[in-house]
């Protein structure tokens, strides 16, 4: 009988919670506005002869990578980070090789990697989220094959330094490290510049966050050259679509309406911010386009009582050190009056304050 491979087997099926999605998306640091209406007008332009044409990538990955002071052979466009994630581990990992992550974190790094056989090494964070520099040190060994580290974190919106990241690198050169840089439009601090000088380092960007074009399946890999060489090696041809292609181009010019965007959602990330502060919640100032908080007992019924109101938030209860936390998404100015509005009545309703 066929049977899969004995790591797959292992994997538990993930399934991201986005059935019956209605509402105001607060819960998948999604941009919450919708795409630049350049990039939806260049959308319906498409041809038909476009559509019929399999998609040829190299033009406009030139492009992306010179956005982001890159050569081309330094940059590859992919399916989302997802896809650079899911890249890197076919290209390093064996069986039996161990990849480094520091939890809570992006579950995607150990999806990936699990279903090559390696093990994952998980180093917990520290008190509040503070990255754990000298346990992640203390934990490389000559089988380290990829560390995978967010910056800004996903669910914690903490950061790492950059300094840090660069010893690390050095420290580790038989091993892939890689700076999921997904959230870097709501931080500004990039590892780009070393793409090249650190053989051993790799950057991913993607367009699903601040771009809003999670729906097109938009990112980049960037890396040493003779590194993205072998990473290409194992990358579809046609991993991003025409529509996807098309539009970036747009995107990357429309820069008026990123920086008004990414301007609002950190406006908004600080308002958010300010009102847990406020209520007396434990929350992490975040970096990213989305703050968690501490809601304790509160955390179900908190969830479903802004369900009621139209607005989802993201349960993170089931991560590593999130006992009783939800993430919640900032959006623009408008959405955030509405939320905020929502979750002062919902805590009124709740008792926030008198229970704990
Ligand atoms: N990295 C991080 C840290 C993320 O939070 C996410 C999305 N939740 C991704 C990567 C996935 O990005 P993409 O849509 O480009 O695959």
């Amino acid at each position: 009988m066929l049977s899969a491979r004995k790591a797959v087997q292992a994997l538990p099926t993930y399934h991201p919670p986005l059935a019956s999605r209605t509402g105001l998306r607060m819960d998948f640091n999604e941009n919450t506005l919708g795409c630049s209406s350049r990039v939806a007008e260049k959308l319906h332009e498409i041809s038909r002869d476009a559509l019929a044409c399999y998609p040829e990538r190299g033009t406009v990955e030139a492009q992306v990578a010179a956005f982001l002071g890159r050569n081309a052979d330094e940059a590859l466009l992919t399916n989302g980070v997802d896809e650079g994630i899911h890249l890197l581990c076919e290209t390093y990992l064996e069986p039996a090789d161990e990849v480094l992550i520091v939890v809570p974190t992006f579950a995607m790094y150990e999806i990936y990697a699990r279903m090559t056989g390696a093990r994952v090494i998980s180093v917990p964070s520290g008190k509040d989220f503070a990255f754990p520099e000298n346990a992640v040190m203390a934990a490389i060994t000559e089988r380290t094959r990829l560390i995978a580290i967010a910056n800004p974190n996903n669910p914690t919106g903490t950061v790492v330094a950059s300094d840090f990241l660069l010893r690390l690198a050095k420290a580790a050169p038989q091993a892939a490290l890689l700076v999921d840089e997904a959230y870097f439009d709501f931080y500004g601090e990039t590892l780009m510049p070393q793409i090249g000088e650190i053989t051993n380092l790799f950057v991913a960007r993607t367009f699903s966050k601040a771009y809003g074009l999670a729906g097109l399946r938009a990112g980049v890999l960037a890396g040493e050259s003779s590194q993205m060489k072998m990473v290409r090696r194992v990358s579809s041809p046609y991993n991003v679509n025409a529509a996807a292609l098309a539009c970036l181009p747009e995107a990357l010019a429309d820069t008026e309406y990123l920086v008004r965007y990414v301007a609002e959602a950190i406006a908004s990330r600080g308002r958010l911010e300010r009102f847990f502060k406020k209520n007396d919640l434990a929350y992490w100032p975040s970096r990213a386009n989305f703050v968690l908080a501490r809601f304790g007992e509160l955390r179900v019924p908190f969830v479903e009582a802004m369900r009621q109101r139209g607005i989802l938030v993201r349960d993170r209860n089931g991560d590593y050190g999130c006992e009783g936390c939800v993430r919640i998404t900032a959006g623009t100015a408008t959405q955030t009056d509405f939320l905020l509005n929502s979750m002062q009545e919902v805590f009124r309703e709740l008792g926030v304050g008198e229970l704990r």
